[in-house]
């Protein structure tokens, strides 16, 4: 068993680190936040006093930060040069690809193998060690990551090199923003013209218009699986997370002039569902009240 740094312990990095606990790791744990930490303490981590202090002496480190300046500012200012330059360094967050490969590149230069690893799928994964982590790096360093994200995932799948990770999670959740509109559009159209959810949900999704944001999640409340919808749109993935990971999107999409109409339409929708209409901490299937004329009146 290895000695494994966890830094970021909020509402995703609790259950990780919890679970690389469980597998008999000795982790050393730190957040800034001192409630997060007794709730790691609670699960069978052992907190540090800093970041400097959980990564001296790691075989690994692991990080689960909010966004890209966070990252830069811990792995530059406390985790190069005070981690032993073997320790495999994996950083969970999603940020933009920019700067994901910019750390792996000084990461690189100081000696260390690092890997970009974000993940899909919420807090409820993460507490039950079914993410799936989308890793960008060379093979040497994946091959050293895996089995730490196997005991916190269910998939591990190597997407390609430094930033890839972080390239495939934002295209992926773009192509979620976009079909979740839509999925949310033609349900309201279908209702409005005389036809029951259910019954266009049984068609459709047995149809050419099948697609995730309809089968597994549908916005709908009462049909397919049991979604958040079900909860009046509570727990799953807030459209504040959406709106994050759509603006990531389009900034990358800038980056290399790739024309994202769906994308942008997206981005622009979630911006006004999440901070005009005060929809943020709902999840992000609940766009449908905005598009559904009855809730806007
Ligand atoms: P969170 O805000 O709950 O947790 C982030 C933690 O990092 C906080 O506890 C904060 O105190 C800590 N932190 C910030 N700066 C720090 C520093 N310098 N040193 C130590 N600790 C520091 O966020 P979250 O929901 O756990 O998300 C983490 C990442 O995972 C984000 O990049 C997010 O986009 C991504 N993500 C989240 C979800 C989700 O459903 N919540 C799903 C997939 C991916």
């Amino acid at each position: 068993m290895a000695r494994v740094a966890f830094i970021g312990l909020g509402n995703m990095g609790g259950g990780m680190a919890a679970n690389l606990a469980k597998a008999g790791h000795d982790v050393r744990a730190f957040d800034l936040s001192p409630e997060a930490l007794e709730r790691a303490k609670k699960a069978g981590c052992l907190p540090a006093e800093s970041t400097d202090d959980a990564v001296a002496e790691a075989e690994a480190v692991v990080t689960m930060l909010p966004a890209g300046k966070h990252v830069r500012d811990v792995y530059e200012n406390h985790i190069f040069g005070k981690a032993p330059p073997a320790a495999i360094l994996m950083d969970c967050s999603t940020i933009d690809v920019a700067t994901a490969r910019e750390v792996i590149g000084d990461a690189q230069a100081k000696g260390y193998r690092m890997v970009d690893a974000p993940v899909s799928g919420g807090i409820a994964a993460a507490e039950a060690g079914t993410l799936t982590f989308m890793v960008g790096g060379t093979e040497e360093a994946f091959n050293r990551a895996e089995p730490f994200l196997d005991i916190m995932g269910k998939a591990v799948i190597h997407a390609g090199g430094a930033g890839a990770g972080q390239a495939a999670k934002i295209c992926n959740n773009m192509l979620l923003g976009a079909s979740m509109i839509a999925t949310c559009e033609t349900f309201v159209l279908a209702q409005k013209l005389g036809l029951d959810p259910k019954t266009f949900f049984d068609i459709s999704s047995q149809a050419s218009g099948q697609n995730w944001s309809m089968t597994s999640y549908c916005p709908v409340p009462g049909v397919g699986p049991e979604t958040p919808a079900d909860r009046d749109y509570n727990g799953g993935f807030a459209a504040a997370l959406m709106l994050k990971d759509l603006r990531l999107a389009m900034e990358a999409a800038r980056s290399v002039d790739s024309y994202t109409p769906m994308g942008a339409y997206a981005e622009e929708l979630y911006t006004r569902f999440a901070e005009k209409l005060g929809g943020s901490g709902k999840d992000f299937s609940a766009i449908i009240k905005m598009i559904d004329d009855s809730w806007k009146a």
